[in-house]
């Protein structure tokens, strides 16, 4: 076994993980959590975990949204404002 990990590799890949899912790491910082994803089954389990929590809450907020109807109301309010305005 020539696999050289240690905690601090971990502690900084489990605290990075949600930026690492969000794309918001330099792509340096990006390979270097992602190789240890590949090689630490810990911290794999726990990506798969955040990646699930991110997906449910992604879920659900899209299901929260009510677009077509939200938009509409949105839309008329600020047509009467503006009509207020211009009269
Ligand atoms: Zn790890």
């Amino acid at each position: 076994m020539s696999q050289e990990i240690n905690e601090a590799d971990c502690s900084e890949a489990l605290h990075r993980v949600f930026e690492y899912l969000d794309g918001e790491l330099p792509d340096s910082e990006r390979g270097k959590i992602a190789a240890h994803l590949a090689h630490c089954a810990a911290c794999l389990q726990q990506y798969d975990i955040d990646t699930m929590v991110k997906g449910m809450v992604k879920r659900s907020c899209a299901q929260e949204s009510a677009p077509a109807h939200l938009r509409g109301l949105i839309v008329q309010r600020i047509t009467a404002v503006e009509i207020r305005y211009v009269d």
